[in-house]
């Protein structure tokens, strides 16, 4: 009787399958099969947070499928490796009525046959403590987003609003920088630069004025051009001589092999991706493609804090080194916190064949995943090398006569390139090879001065934002991807050059939540909290207490804030620093409306939208507002030839704040509206009409038909799934478009699973 392995995703259980022979079936759950219900909490708070799991959306025949293939069958879970992988083998294990004492759960970090034989003949209990930590994670944030949205709703009027628990974090993090980039006031100070000769040195030698009468000038800046002046006549008078040359040897250690954290940043600063196109590439190398010689698996699990190495890949990496580079330049290191803890299965996102170098693996792959595996491999491999070896030498000019101004040079000459013959380094040293002696005179051949103003900080990247969420301890290796992708899907934040910055609709929501929730958003209080989470997967804490403990402190906010809600209504309105433009004593205010915030003088009775891209900062019950306003034309309205439902007056489409919208023309009398259906690139299967995407009552995304009976029409076609034009070469059914789990997306046959993987579209 064949055993039954169910995985993740459907383009691994053919490679396991292969790997396995003929005594195994692999089949896939597709990512999670059950959930809390989008439709109401979920969580019964009264029963000590008891979360109510049903089966997800669209997943029925999938579970279908896998129950008739469990019958009568041994049956192993080989999910993911990490907290939410762990989970969909308890939700398996709970739907197939296997016993939890049952040892049937399979954990590999790797796919390769010898890793996925030696994983099946030690199968596990299912870890009850990281599945309570994926449930606490879950329910905490399904806590904060359905008990908070309601009131965003409320007060600031937009219903497509809603806030979570980490990503909370993430936009006060930006708000706060752009603030800061806002009020920032630059500062005055001087540069000067010299060159000189100097004997036995062959051309000059580029210098810089680093401090003046002992006092350095980062320290004490120059702040304008008298003092500036005065130094350059000075210098310009003065004879120098070269004080001292100093060099010293520099040992530069490799970095550790690549966790997710570090493998985002440095793919972003490398290779300009994006956190998620690196996710989505490394998922494609961890899954492995189909080569000539059979399924090829290229890199470990990419989902990781860990950055162990495998005692068989360190051999690996020993044996290429050698070979390549020679003996002298392989040595051996051992990463992680506890190099002695086996049980620790988790390992660094490294090359699953090390001697798969990137010139072999290029043929192979596409151009996206062999630039991924080049920089995944060549950390590996740096990282069992010896350091890169420098004599760095800085150079020291003064004035003869009272040894006030100080010139330095700087430089560094590479004598053992080490690790960095694998993975140099981003940026070069300027080259000392020949020095000057100490004593000799040197004499001024250029001078120059030039006027600077400090500059404000620079806005965070994608991958300066992963860091400083490593930095302050929130977020893990899987949630990353998917706080950022979060922030850009909600219009909290947009994407300039590398850069993330806030919307106007971002900073308010931010604005919002420091004014009700100020502790959801501290960094420390959510660092504490994923702290707690850890502990439990640990077993060190009871998961339900874990959560308890965060409700007792989120409650009473919550039951104030309904409090203040309920007796009056919530008028969140500030003045700001914009006149009317109609007439300037007046002063704009911002308020509320129905499709967000917007500036209104009450004077004029005239109302201004705000560009999405403004920016604003409060103080107390005023904010200043910088960016463009446009006065709100309300006659500009086109007719669409069809009746209100309500009053049978004209329908027309009318511009709002945030894009069109449908509206009664008899209004403010009647006060009908509904959202102008965005059409979809594809035709709809069943009758070739236009497809349209439109919000569910409970604001789930779906798509129908044209012509559906709420138009008058007769085809039924209905999807969860943006349908696009592509046909499944299978089975020649529409495919669709679904987002994963770190927001990439791809193209299946929801029919016959059959996966093409496309990039994420640019916006
Ligand atoms: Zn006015
Ligand atoms: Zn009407
Ligand atoms: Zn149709
Ligand atoms: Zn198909």
């Amino acid at each position: 009787m064949k055993t039954l392995v169910i995985v993740e995703s459907p383009s691994k259980a053919k490679t396991i399958e292969k790997y396995l022979g003929k005594d195994y079936h692999v089949i896939s759950s597709k990512g999670h099969i059950r959930d809390l219900p989008p439709d109401e909490l979920g969580v019964d708070i009264e029963a000590s947070f008891e979360p109510k799991f049903t089966l997800m959306r669209g997943k029925e025949k999938v579970v279908q499928q896998i129950k008739e293939e469990a019958r009568n069958k041994p049956v192993l879970l080989a999910s993911d490796m990490d907290r939410e992988g762990e989970a969909i083998a308890w939700h398996l294990a709970q739907i197939l009525s296997l016993s939890d004492q049952e040892t049937n759960r399979v954990l590999f970090s790797e796919i390769t046959e010898k890793a996925i034989k030696a994983a099946i003949k030690r199968p596990l209990r299912i870890n009850r403590s990281k599945v309570e930590a994926q449930f606490a994670r879950r329910i905490l944030d399904r806590l904060v987003g359905y008990q908070i949205s309601p009131f965003l709703w409320k007060v600031i009027q937009v219903k497509s609003l809603s806030a979570g628990r980490v990503q909370s974090v993430a936009l006060r993090f930006i708000c706060d920088l752009e603030e800061k980039i806002l009020t920032f006031v630059p500062e005055e100070y001087w540069k000067f630069k010299a060159r000189f000769l100097c004997e036995k040195m062959q051309g000059e030698l580029e210098t810089a004025l680093v401090s003046v009468d002992g006092v350095s000038l980062e320290k004490q800046p120059i702040r304008n051009v008298q003092d500036a002046m005065k130094i350059e006549e000075e210098i310009l008078k003065s004879s120098f001589a070269v004080r001292s040359v100093e060099e010293k040897v520099i040992n530069r250690k490799p970095p550790a092999p690549f966790i997710t954290s570090t493998l985002q940043q440095e793919a972003s600063n490398r290779l300009g991706f994006s956190v998620s196109r690196t996710m989505k590439v490394a998922q494609e190398l961890y899954e492995g493609l189909e080569t000539k010689d059979g399924p090829l698996a290229f890199i470990t699990y990419m989902r990781t804090d860990s950055n162990r190495i495998s005692e068989e890949a360190l051999e690996a990496a020993k044996l290429y080194i050698t070979e390549h580079f020679g003996e002298s330049h392989s040595k051996t290191q051992r990463y992680g916190k506890n190099k002695a803890n086996t049980q620790d299965a988790h390992e660094a996102i490294r090359p699953t064949y090390p001697d798969v170098d990137p010139q072999k693996a290029e043929k192979m792959l596409s151009a996206d995943q062999a630039k991924l595996y080049r920089l995944i491999w060549s950390r590996f491999m740096a990282s069992q090398m010896i350091p890169a070896v420098y004599r760095q030498t800085k150079i020291k000019i003064e004035d003869i006569e009272q040894g006030c101004y100080t010139f330095e040079a700087e430089g560094a000459r590479c004598v053992e390139e080490g690790y960095e013959k694998v993975y140099p380094p981003t940026s070069k040293e300027k080259d000392l090879s020949v020095v000057p002696v100490a004593g000799t005179p040197a004499s001024l051949s250029h001078f120059e001065k030039a006027q600077n103003f400090t500059t404000p900080p620079a806005r965070f990247t994608e991958a300066s934002l992963v860091k400083k969420l490593e930095k302050e301890g929130i977020g893990r290796p899987s949630t990353y991807a998917s706080i950022i992708h979060t922030l850009l899907e909600r219009h909290y934040a947009y994407r300039e050059q590398k850069s993330l910055v806030p919307t106007f609709l971002g900073m308010i929501v931010n604005h919002f939540m420091s004014d009700f929730f100020p502790k959801i958003i501290q960094a420390k209080f959510t660092a504490s909290m994923e702290e707690n989470l850890d502990k439990v997967e640990e077993g060190e804490e009871n998961w339900k207490e874990a959560i308890q403990r965060f409700y007792s402190d989120f409650e009473p906010t919550l039951l104030k804030l309904k409090e203040k809600t309920l007796t009056k209504s919530l008028n969140w309105l500030f003045s700001t620093n914009l006149p009317c433009k109609e007439n300037e004593k007046h002063t704009l205010i911002l308020k509320m409306g129905r499709f967000g915030p917007y500036l209104r003088c009450e004077a004029c009775d005239k109302n201004y939208s705000i560009s999405e891209k403004a920016k604003i900062i409060f103080r107390q019950n005023q904010a200043e507002i910088y960016g463009e306003t446009v006065l709100e034309n309300s006659k500009e309205v086109v007719a669409i030839g069809r009746a209100c439902p309500k009053c049978g007056g004209d329908l027309v489409e009318r511009q709002g704040r945030y894009g069109k919208f449908i509206a009664c023309s008899n209004y403010p009398k009647c006060k009908y509206t509904e959202n102008v259906d965005e059409k979809v690139a594809a035709k709809c299967p069943k009758c070739g009409a236009d497809v349209v995407r439109k919000k569910s009552k409970r604001g789930r995304t779906f798509f129908a038909c044209k012509n559906n009976a709420y138009n008058g029409g007769t085809c039924d076609f209905f999807s969860w799934y943006e349908p696009t034009e592509e046909k499944c070469p299978q089975c020649g059914q529409t495919m669709v478009l679904k987002k994963g789990r770190s927001g990439e997306e791809s193209i299946v046959c929801e029919s016959c699973a059959r996966t093409t993987r496309i990039a994420k579209k640019t916006k």
